[in-house]
């Protein structure tokens, strides 16, 4: 004990040892938990691409461009192939590490898919231009990671674990510091603090990062939101401990439910033995570019979120599930209910077994707290709400309430589980291929993909793009001949209509031929 006490005086463990001088490293989430967690996802590639070789030039660690709700967005209302976009983007901005938040088992949706769905979409998004996978699991749940780390090194790319910051009964410092420990032993290059909500307080997050970079030396990347203001002070604690990045986004995109400003982080730091050096001008320069942006996403944005609310602590709602969820809450007429669905998103999540909120459990939670206040509490238990009970989404980090469970079991007819959710999927690559080929859609991996998590939106996506050209779908009697054998001029027909999609909105056009 003398010997180690010696070594302990002779070797500081603080701010004035050389590693701990290294600058702190910024990431940019301003393309995708930006505009995420402040408009709804809406950012369209266009919108992106003017401010993505700027971003490129300013040397952060990496650009989050991908992932989340980005590829939902992309198809549902942008009529974007997400593929493309995530092409696009790195041919934009070569140089930087393109980071994209990837659910585990979930890929970007809400359920669970089989090994090989999982694996084709790493596969896929690695060969796109991703370079940092950070992948989750919103139970901590790291048997739903494990599929998704080994495809990422498998493709020769970096894999951050990333823990679900949480606050419970159940979540002790042990228990995250555990999962890092597993998150090694499976490969990853990183791990990731992923407080989504804004509830990682500053001393927490110290302890945290020391625990974890004593325990598996691997670099830890700290990312929270400003949701109930703390969100600077925080990673401030995170870098005096140690943390080797943290996450940062632009103006008007950053600060309220997305990530703290990178002008005001830098700001912050001016001074600080590990202030990094990020070009101020050039900064200026996007703010400026994004402050148009989100002025043209209007529709999107709400002062709601840009406000930031300690209530959030009560609530523990993450970012991007505040902004969808005033915009849900309106549109069943329910806007006056926001504060009696937000108290009762604890009462769900307790009986859930404490689990963290993050999509898809925080769609879930929030709907059912949504039904507990419309109908009465437990009367209309939703099927995602059952299935979290029944162990299909994986282990809880608590135990499920039993009656909620004894409801469950009696709406399903089915007994709990207690494997990974995913070794009772088959295959389903080669069945989801049939499926495109018979509707005569592409299919390669991508499609195949893209047609597992979203076959709706995926065809129509086809559809728009396929025939920009064609006439719209509706059948039209008065012609004959089958489409390949029409005249393309519409000599027979003057009065054409047609499918436009112009800045990411799909809209009908009809054309008259003028001679
Ligand atoms: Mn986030």
């Amino acid at each position: 004990a003398d010997v180690i006490g010696a070594v302990a005086a002779i070797i500081p463990i603080g701010v004035s040892i050389p590693p701990m001088a290294t600058p702190v490293v910024f990431n940019n989430t301003v393309l995708r938990d930006g505009h995420q967690s402040l408009a709804a996802t809406r950012m369209t590639t266009a919108q992106m691409l003017p401010a993505a070789a700027l971003l490129d030039r300013l040397g952060f660690g990496g650009l989050e461009t991908w992932g989340g709700a980005t590829i939902d967005a992309c198809l549902r209302f942008l009529g974007e192939n997400p593929f493309d976009r995530l092409r696009t983007l790195k041919q934009a901005a070569p140089r930087t590490p393109h980071i994209m938040l990837l659910r585990g088992q979930n890929i970007v949706q809400y359920t669970s898919f089989p090994d090989d769905v999982v694996e084709a979409f790493v596969h896929c998004t690695a060969r796109a231009g991703c370079d940092v996978l950070r992948i989750f699991d919103a139970l901590n749940d790291v048997r739903n990671l494990t599929t998704a780390i080994r495809a990422t090194k498998a493709a020769g790319k970096h894999a951050r674990g990333e823990i679900c910051y949480t606050t419970s009964p159940v979540h002790t410092l042990e228990s995250f510091v555990q999962l890092g420990r597993e998150f090694q032993r499976l490969g990853c290059d990183s791990i990731g603090i992923k407080d989504m909500s804004g509830v990682l307080v500053p001393r927490i997050a110290a302890e945290l990062v020391t625990r974890l970079k004593q325990v598996t030396g691997l670099p830890v990347v700290v990312h929270t939101h400003d949701t109930a203001g703390f969100a600077a002070a925080t990673y401030l604690a995170a870098i005096d401990a140690g943390a080797d990045a943290i996450e940062t986004s632009i103006v008007p995109f950053a600060n309220g439910t997305s990530q703290p400003d990178t002008l005001r982080m830098l700001a912050l730091l001016e001074g600080h033995p590990r202030q990094p050096t990020y070009d101020r001008d050039i900064l200026l320069t996007l703010r400026r570019y994004f402050t148009d942006v989100y002025r043209d996403l209007g529709k999107f944005t709400s002062t709601d979120n840009e406000r930031v609310d300690a209530d959030t602590l009560a609530y523990q709602v993450p970012g991007g599930m505040l902004s969808n969820f005033r915009t849900q809450l309106r549109e069943q007429g329910m806007s006056d209910k926001f504060d009696a669905v937000m108290a009762e998103v604890p009462v769900v999540r307790e009986a859930l077994g404490w689990i963290p909120l993050v999509t898809p459990t925080s769609q879930i939670v929030g709907t059912q707290a949504m039904l507990n206040v419309k109908f009465g509490r437990w009367k209309n238990l939703s099927q995602a709400a059952i299935d979290i009970a029944l162990g299909k989404y994986g282990r809880t980090p608590g135990p499920i309430d039993p009656e909620v469970l004894a409801l469950a079991q009696a709406k399903s007819g089915q007994e709990p589980m207690a494997g990974r959710p995913a070794d009772v999927l088959a295959p389903r690559m080669a069945k989801l291929r049939d499926e495109l080929r018979v509707a005569g859609l592409p299919t390669d991996d991508e499609a195949c993909v893209l047609h597992a998590m979203f076959p709706r939106e995926f065809a129509a996506l086809h559809a728009a793009q396929a025939t920009p050209t064609a006439p719209a779908a509706p059948a039209r009697p008065e012609r004959p001949a089958s489409p390949a054998t029409e005249p393309r001029s519409g000599a027979t027909n003057p009065l054409r209509k047609y499918a436009l999609t112009l800045d990411g909105r799909r809209t009908e056009v009809t054309v008259e031929e003028v001679v």
